[in-house]
């Protein structure tokens, strides 16, 4: 199957916004096994849109166009498909325009004229709901090309795109649905050597490897419709054998995610220094970890150890070791577990930067405590990059360690945590 994208948008001609859509819309056709031969993009303009539609759809069996759907005046899309399919006739869809009202009704704002205007369709159009927003989307054969036409912000799209789209051409092509593996600790590089042969791009399902977010991503993509979902799914699996103890569990999305699937039964409590609450806010980004986390400590200066979690001011003084050290992580992690009651507590305090690094204790430069009922144990690592990347990083690495305690895994976590996109 052949496809074409086009982008509308006078933003896009004039570069104040980069074209992220087709981007995604490529990679997106291409894991459902249509093959994009072209793209083009046009500006707000009515007979410009309608004429590189006509343009682009006889050499192809799939047109996805984004942009311009929305209700104020420079939004022309629905004009020019109007143009297009029935010589530039516009009918109210009812059903669109009662959505429009409610939406309307729920935020108390007036159903304006130009809010109705994206009830209007051409009349062989069929809309496609827009679960993130207002404008509906549409779908309309241009002789015998489909020809799909999705809102312009990135959200509405996207989610239109996976609820109307893909299914159709999943539906024509066949290929079954690509999946992703995520590792956490591991540079692409180790993770590249650790998968070896199942890198081979000759092989199928073909693995596509990437470090994005923080983590290795690995994507597991059919190269065709004699694929099944089980094919990939087992390959999946093997390369999730491979990275272990490195590689989130299936179905995990996050790290988070991941301590989430480990963490039934425990109570979890945090001491943070210089995450300051990065830890607390990435365990409650997962819906229910109510269940299973307590709360935290978010001890910044040295007198809110002492003072509030009960860190012994001998630690910090002068001549003892210093904020930054083995003795603080487990003073900070002990105490957060007993003044919680935790089953597990996790405490870091390490220097972000730019400024604070020293000879021995260079900015990048973070210890780790981890507190149960057996004792605790600490472990220094360094994040290098700038402060975002060291308080990021800092962040993952003590979810994995979290996580790999949860399990039972001893020892894994690396001296250098990796932090580069
Ligand atoms: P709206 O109801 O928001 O007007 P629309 O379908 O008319 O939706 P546009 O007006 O074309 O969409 O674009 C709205 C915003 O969506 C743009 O300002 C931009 O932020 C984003 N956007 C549009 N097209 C793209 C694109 N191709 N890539 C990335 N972002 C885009």
């Amino acid at each position: 199957m052949k496809a074409a994208i086009l982008s509308i948008g006078d933003e896009l001609l004039a570069g104040s916004i980069v074209d992220s859509n087709a981007a995604w819309i490529g990679r997106s056709l291409t894991d459902l096994g249509c093959r994009p031969i072209a793209h083009r993009t046009v500006g707000d303009d009515r007979e410009a849109i309608a004429a590189a539609a006509a343009h682009l759809a006889p050499d192809v069996d799939v047109l996805v166009c984004t942009g311009g759907l929305g209700p104020t005046a420079d939004d022309l899309t629905r004009y020019a498909v109007a143009d297009l399919v029935d010589a530039g006739v516009l009918i109210e869809d009812e059903a669109a325009l009662d959505a429009v009202r409610t939406w309307c009704e729920t935020r108390g704002l007036p159903a304006s004229e130009a809010r109705r205007l994206v009830a209007m369709r051409p009349p062989s159009a069929r809309f496609l709901t827009n679960d993130c927003g207002t404008a509906p989307g549409m779908l309309t054969d241009l002789r015998g090309v489909q020809a799909w036409w999705l809102p312009g912000p990135p959200q509405e799209m996207r989610s239109m795109f996976n609820r109307h789209v893909a299914p159709e051409i999943r539906g024509s092509t066949g290929w079954p649905q690509p999946l992703e593996v995520l590792a956490a600790g591991l540079t692409e590089v180790q993770a590249a050597d650790r998968l070896g042969d199942l890198l081979d791009q000759s092989r199928s399902p073909r693995l596509g490897i990437r470090v994005g977010g923080g983590l290795v991503r690995i994507a597991v993509r059919p190269t065709g419709s004699e694929e099944h979902q089980g094919t990939l799914a087992a390959c999946a699996a093997a390369v999730r054998a491979a990275l272990e103890p490195w590689a989130l569990p299936a179905g995990a999305a996050s790290l988070p995610e991941a301590v989430a699937a480990a963490a039934c039964g425990e109570r979890i409590a945090v001491a943070e220094s210089c995450t300051a609450g990065g830890i607390a806010a990435a365990l409650t980004s997962v819906a229910g970890s109510s269940d299973w986390f307590v709360g935290g400590w978010v001890t910044y200066a040295d007198a809110m150890k002492v003072d509030v979690l009960g860190v012994p001011s001998d630690l910090l003084s002068p001549s003892g070791p210093g904020a930054v050290s083995s003795e603080t992580a487990a003073a900070m992690a002990s105490q957060a577990r007993v003044r919680s009651d935790a089953s597990l507590a996790a405490a870091v305090t390490g220097i972000a930067g730019p400024g604070g690094g020293t000879t021995s204790k260079p900015v990048g430069t973070v210890w780790l405590g981890l507190a149960d009922a057996a004792g605790v144990r600490t472990r220094r690592i360094r994040v290098p990059g700038d402060r975002h990347r060291v308080r990021a990083g800092t962040t993952d690495a003590t979810l994995q360690w979290i996580r790999w305690h949860l399990l039972g895994v001893e020892g894994a976590l690396p001296w250098e945590w990796p932090t580069g996109d």
